[in-house]
């Protein structure tokens, strides 16, 4: 059985060599590790291995982890998970990014109740880049209404497009799928300023991901091993 250290440190260099047979720059790609499900010890461990962003998918066993870790101060949250708008207040009060912002509503209330002294939150626009009804997020033709509005709340900070591409697809499909989310990134990324986010891409997918432009892949299981 490898350690979680062992197992992070081989995440980054599956990263690196992705990255580098893609011929793209050293470190423009970030390692998310998506934390959901393992417990607390688990974070600590990739802590001190010197992980420091690490992703939750459920609101509620992510604030816990969040307030139990608060002397963590330098961990930067990310909430990839579905959100419903009665949950958007803790979100707002304790994560500092949301990545999986799918609608005018919840981007509204993230920003009401983002609290006054803290930074503006950072948010992805999530988008369903394969048409799939069982996936969350805007479709591709939505997103540019949604860009106007989000680019609009003083506590949002816009970073960017999420996307979580169809399982064991058609290689083929999947590269055109990939290659119309890196050319929607584009779009804005040249035109916007701290737009520089794409989160694509997990344990299974991350070569193509990034292979298309990804700068950001969320692995979960490559890191703290299968989830029950
Ligand atoms: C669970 C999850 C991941 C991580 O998936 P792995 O296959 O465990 O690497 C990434 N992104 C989202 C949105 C997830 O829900």
């Amino acid at each position: 059985m490898q350690t979680i250290a062992e197992r992070l440190n081989s995440a980054r260099q599956d990263v690196s060599l992705a990255t580098a047979n893609a011929n793209r720059p050293p470190n423009s790609v970030k390692l998310l590790a998506v934390s959901k499900t393992k417990p607390v010890s688990d974070i600590m461990a990739a802590y001190e291995e010197g992980q420091r962003t690490f992703g939750e998918n459920y609101i509620q066993e992510g604030v816990d982890k969040i307030q139990q870790l608060s002397a963590l101060s330098d961990i930067e949250w990310h909430m990839i998970g579905p959100i419903q708008s009665n949950k958007t207040k803790i979100v707002a009060e304790n994560f500092d990014w949301v990545q999986s912002v799918d609608r005018e509503k919840i981007a509204r209330r993230l920003n009401d109740q983002r609290p006054a002294e803290m930074a503006p939150l950072n948010v992805c626009i999530q988008v369903n880049i394969d048409d799939e009804a069982s996936k969350s997020g805007v479709k591709p033709e939505d997103v540019d209404e949604l860009v106007r509005f989000i680019t609009k709340q003083d506590k949002l900070c816009l970073r960017g497009l999420m996307a979580i591409p169809k399982a064991n697809p058609d290689s083929h499909e999947q590269a055109q799928s990939l290659s119309a989310l890196k050319e929607l990134f584009d779009r804005y990324h040249t035109n916007l300023t701290n737009f520089d986010t794409l989160s694509v891409g997990m344990s299974s997918d991350m070569q193509s991901a990034i292979a298309h432009g990804s700068t950001m892949v969320r692995i979960g299981t490559a890191i703290f091993g299968a989830r029950n």
